[in-house]
Protein backbone atom coordinates (compact mmCIF):
# COMPACT_ATOMS: atom_id res chain seq x y z
CA UNK A 1 0.00 0.00 0.00
CA UNK A 2 1.56 3.13 -0.82
CA UNK A 3 2.71 5.39 1.95
CA UNK A 4 3.21 1.87 3.71
CA UNK A 5 6.57 1.32 3.04
CA UNK A 6 8.41 -1.04 5.62
CA UNK A 7 11.73 0.92 6.94
CA UNK A 8 14.28 0.62 9.60
CA UNK A 9 12.11 2.43 12.22
CA UNK A 10 9.32 -0.37 11.80
CA UNK A 11 12.39 -2.88 12.70
CA UNK A 12 13.14 -1.21 15.86
CA UNK A 13 10.39 -0.70 17.17
CA UNK A 14 9.88 -4.65 16.46
CA UNK A 15 13.32 -5.17 18.43
CA UNK A 16 14.61 -7.04 14.76
CA UNK A 17 17.21 -4.73 14.58
CA UNK A 18 19.54 -3.07 17.32
CA UNK A 19 19.49 -0.19 18.63
CA UNK A 20 20.02 1.92 21.92
CA UNK A 21 16.51 2.34 22.98
CA UNK A 22 16.66 4.54 25.95
CA UNK A 23 12.84 5.34 26.70
CA UNK A 24 9.81 3.35 25.97
CA UNK A 25 6.16 4.58 26.86
CA UNK A 26 2.73 3.39 25.21
CA UNK A 27 2.96 5.30 22.45
CA UNK A 28 6.43 5.95 21.73
CA UNK A 29 9.66 4.88 21.45
CA UNK A 30 12.90 6.69 21.54
CA UNK A 31 16.54 5.60 20.52
CA UNK A 32 19.80 6.98 19.99
CA UNK A 33 20.65 7.99 16.17
CA UNK A 34 23.02 6.20 14.35
CA UNK A 35 24.56 9.08 12.88
CA UNK A 36 24.52 11.49 15.90
CA UNK A 37 25.30 15.44 15.33
CA UNK A 38 26.27 15.45 18.63
CA UNK A 39 26.40 12.35 21.16
CA UNK A 40 23.01 11.80 22.66
CA UNK A 41 20.81 12.32 19.43
CA UNK A 42 17.97 10.76 19.62
CA UNK A 43 14.88 9.78 18.03
CA UNK A 44 10.99 9.54 19.25
CA UNK A 45 9.30 7.63 17.03
CA UNK A 46 5.28 6.37 17.14
CA UNK A 47 4.31 3.13 18.11
CA UNK A 48 1.82 3.69 15.63
CA UNK A 49 3.20 3.96 12.01
CA UNK A 50 2.93 7.34 10.58
CA UNK A 51 4.91 8.91 7.67
CA UNK A 52 5.26 12.44 9.02
CA UNK A 53 3.25 15.70 10.52
CA UNK A 54 1.02 15.08 7.36
CA UNK A 55 -0.52 12.14 8.43
CA UNK A 56 -0.18 11.63 12.29
CA UNK A 57 -3.05 12.06 14.00
CA UNK A 58 -2.76 15.21 16.72
CA UNK A 59 -2.82 12.79 19.82
CA UNK A 60 0.14 10.57 18.65
CA UNK A 61 2.05 13.71 17.66
CA UNK A 62 1.08 15.39 21.49
CA UNK A 63 2.69 11.81 22.97
CA UNK A 64 6.22 12.60 20.74
CA UNK A 65 5.98 15.79 22.33
CA UNK A 66 5.52 14.53 25.67
CA UNK A 67 8.34 12.32 25.08
CA UNK A 68 10.46 14.83 23.66
CA UNK A 69 9.50 17.26 26.89
CA UNK A 70 10.59 14.48 29.06
CA UNK A 71 13.33 12.97 27.43
CA UNK A 72 15.07 16.96 26.57
CA UNK A 73 16.57 18.06 30.25
CA UNK A 74 17.38 13.99 30.87
CA UNK A 75 19.75 13.94 27.62
CA UNK A 76 20.99 17.29 28.08
CA UNK A 77 22.14 16.64 31.67
CA UNK A 78 23.62 13.23 30.38
CA UNK A 79 25.91 14.54 28.02
CA UNK A 80 26.33 17.64 29.09
CA UNK A 81 25.07 19.65 26.69
CA UNK A 82 24.41 24.08 27.24
CA UNK A 83 20.97 23.25 25.41
CA UNK A 84 18.43 21.25 22.90
CA UNK A 85 17.17 21.59 19.51
CA UNK A 86 14.10 19.94 18.90
CA UNK A 87 13.75 19.14 14.81
CA UNK A 88 11.10 17.46 12.40
CA UNK A 89 12.13 16.59 9.22
CA UNK A 90 8.75 16.52 7.01
CA UNK A 91 8.81 15.81 3.21
CA UNK A 92 11.97 15.08 1.05
CA UNK A 93 11.92 19.01 0.29
CA UNK A 94 12.87 19.25 4.05
CA UNK A 95 15.22 16.68 4.60
CA UNK A 96 13.66 13.70 5.58
CA UNK A 97 15.62 10.67 4.42
CA UNK A 98 13.42 7.90 7.02
CA UNK A 99 9.54 7.90 6.43
CA UNK A 100 8.32 6.87 9.53
CA UNK A 101 7.62 10.16 11.82
CA UNK A 102 10.29 10.84 13.82
CA UNK A 103 11.01 14.14 16.35
CA UNK A 104 14.79 14.67 16.44
CA UNK A 105 15.88 15.63 19.89
CA UNK A 106 19.62 16.94 19.28
CA UNK A 107 22.23 18.24 22.13
CA UNK A 108 23.96 21.39 21.30
CA UNK A 109 27.53 22.52 22.84
CA UNK A 110 28.70 26.09 22.91
CA UNK A 111 30.70 26.19 19.84
CA UNK A 112 30.25 22.84 18.36
CA UNK A 113 30.40 24.54 14.76
CA UNK A 114 26.78 23.89 13.96
CA UNK A 115 25.06 26.63 12.42
CA UNK A 116 21.00 27.08 12.18
CA UNK A 117 20.03 28.59 8.70
CA UNK A 118 19.78 31.99 8.23
CA UNK A 119 16.44 33.51 8.18
CA UNK A 120 15.54 36.12 4.90
CA UNK A 121 14.00 39.68 4.71
CA UNK A 122 10.18 39.32 3.18
CA UNK A 123 9.75 41.60 0.22
CA UNK A 124 7.91 44.77 0.95
CA UNK A 125 4.30 43.61 1.58
CA UNK A 126 5.12 40.10 1.13
CA UNK A 127 4.66 39.00 4.74
CA UNK A 128 0.83 40.05 4.81
CA UNK A 129 0.21 38.54 2.28
CA UNK A 130 1.39 35.06 3.10
CA UNK A 131 -0.21 35.48 6.51
CA UNK A 132 -3.32 36.31 4.54
CA UNK A 133 -3.43 33.13 2.83
CA UNK A 134 -2.80 31.09 5.80
CA UNK A 135 -5.62 32.72 7.68
CA UNK A 136 -7.55 31.59 5.44
CA UNK A 137 -7.01 28.51 5.18
CA UNK A 138 -7.51 28.30 8.53
CA UNK A 139 -10.61 29.78 8.08
P1 LIG B 1 15.57 12.35 8.78
O1 LIG B 1 14.67 11.39 8.04
O2 LIG B 1 14.85 13.21 9.76
O3 LIG B 1 16.44 13.16 7.85
O4 LIG B 1 16.61 11.56 9.65
C1 LIG B 1 16.66 10.18 9.79
C2 LIG B 1 17.65 9.90 10.89
O5 LIG B 1 17.61 8.52 11.15
C3 LIG B 1 19.10 10.25 10.56
O6 LIG B 1 19.59 11.17 11.53
C4 LIG B 1 19.84 8.92 10.60
O7 LIG B 1 21.12 9.01 11.15
C5 LIG B 1 18.91 8.07 11.46
N1 LIG B 1 18.95 6.66 11.12
C6 LIG B 1 18.87 6.13 9.87
N2 LIG B 1 18.93 4.79 9.92
C7 LIG B 1 19.03 4.46 11.23
C8 LIG B 1 19.13 3.21 11.91
O8 LIG B 1 19.14 2.12 11.32
N3 LIG B 1 19.21 3.27 13.27
C9 LIG B 1 19.21 4.45 13.96
N4 LIG B 1 19.31 4.37 15.28
N5 LIG B 1 19.14 5.64 13.34
C10 LIG B 1 19.05 5.65 11.99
Amino acid sequence: MAGMEETVFHKIIRREIPAEIIYEDAETLAFLDIQPMNPGHTLVVPKKFAKSIFDIDANAFAALMRAAHKLAPVIKDAVGADGINIGMNNSPAAGQVVFYAHVHVMPRFLNDGYELWHGKNYPEGEAAKIAEKIRAKLG
